[in-house]
């Protein structure tokens, strides 16, 4: 059997340190121990989100705190405008709408990002939107929104609009700065930057955000104001995954001792390591805008990317196909979390090998060599 390795875009490996805080015995929620646990670890990761107010913490998948935090925030039966340029921006239309929102639907190509002035103009056209919903990091294209300037322009065009950002994949991975971005809601999830196991979520507000109370919160458990409640407290309204929080406070230890900026800065070398050495044996890139959380790339005509997935798959690799019209051809490695330059290295190398294997004409560790300066 072979060594088994997560180099998709989430769920990725789990340092052992994680793996060990988790394995402590459970303690009950309703403690005094649990309440320090979790003050402690509600500290690192506002500093994680690079806010200085609370984020929310739920026990659910990522999507779970997109839902709350935009069900908490904009009125029922409003006017919204879906920025869609992928899987997920589609994920949030379909949110909005099964939710009978009036949804507007900025359509982009896939492996593009969205055209400024385009974005503006739909601003004008319906001032009466009360919230725009966009992806930081489109996971199926490999792109990174500059979701800066999409709240710029949102403020400007309507005030009192509410951008809510998905950053589930660059949480941790690519450069975010809600508050002094003028975000308003952002949503994150555990097991992609933060190496944790799949199971938790994460969503922040901005003041703004939290005071447009709608008071028509159509969810039960994912209602986030009575979570914040209970979490001013550190407490949780429902009973806490006692054994991820240890894991989150263990991972935010590792996370805060490398540095944010450095783990930013590392995620687009080792992105951009991977397209290069990729391109150079006959690969192309798919993003227009390349997120630093996962490389998205176009198979050498002729070779499947589902053939290509399942040869990393035989090697005991995990890395990511592609979803709906660019399945035939785009593959997404990614080397997030706990995963190092060493790990591109080993990414680029099986690449080569599968890709000879699959009948391409590569030269001996080129590829590898042209990882290895990027890395440097
Ligand atoms: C992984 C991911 C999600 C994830 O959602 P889950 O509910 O945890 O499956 C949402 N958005 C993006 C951009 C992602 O990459």
């Amino acid at each position: 059997m072979n060594k088994k390795r997560l180099f998709a875009p989430g769920p990725v490996e789990v340092p052992a340190a994680v793996l060990k805080a988790m394995a402590e015995p459970v303690i009950h929620h309703r403690t005094d121990e649990f309440k320090e646990l979790f003050a402690k670890t509600k500290v690192k990761l506002a500093k994680v989100f690079c806010v200085d107010d609370e984020v929310i913490i739920l026990s659910a998948s990522g999507s779970a705190a997109f839902e709350a935090g935009f069900l908490a925030t904009v009125p029922k039966n409003s006017k919204v405008l879906a920025i869609n340029a992928g899987k997920f921006g589609e994920r949030w239309a379909e949110l909005a709408r099964k939710y009978g929102y009036k949804l507007i639907e900025m359509k982009i190509t896939w492996g593009k990002t969205l055209n400024f002035e385009e974005l503006r103009n739909i601003l004008k056209l319906h001032p009466d939107i009360k919230a725009v919903m966009t992806t930081h990091s489109e996971t199926s294209t490999g792109v990174l929104h500059d979701v800066k300037t999409i709240a710029q322009i949102t403020r400007q065009e309507i005030p009192t609009a509410l951008l809510i950002v998905d950053a589930v994949s660059s949480l941790a991975a690519a450069e975010l700065r809600p508050q002094e971005w003028a975000l308003d809601v952002v949503s994150a999830g555990s097991q992609k930057g933060l190496m944790l196991p799949p199971g938790l979520a994460f969503v922040w507000l901005s003041e703004r955000a939290w005071a447009s109370d709608i008071n028509l919160n159509p969810s039960f458990y994912l209602d986030i104001r009575k979570e914040r409640i209970a979490q001013q407290k550190n407490s949780t309204a429902y009973t806490s995954p006692v054994n991820l929080i240890y894991a989150l406070n263990a991972s935010l230890d590792i996370i805060l001792e490398q540095g944010l900026e450095k783990i930013w800065q590392n995620r687009a070398s080792y992105t951009e390591a991977i397209l290069q050495s990729a391109e150079a044996m006959g690969c192309t890139r798919f993003a227009q805008r390349v997120s630093p959380a996962v490389a998205a790339l176009r198979t050498p005509s002729g070779i499947l990317a589902a053939d290509l997935v399942a040869a990393f798959a035989k090697r005991g690799l995990r890395i990511a196909g592609g979803q709906d019209h660019v399945k035939e051809f785009l593959f997404r490695p990614a080397v997030l979390g706990f995963g190092d330059k060493y790990d591109v290295i080993i990414v680029v190398a099986v690449l080569e090998e599968v890709l000879r294997e699959l009948g391409q004409d590569i030269p001996y560790a080129k590829a590898v060599a042209i990882a290895m300066e990027i890395l440097e």
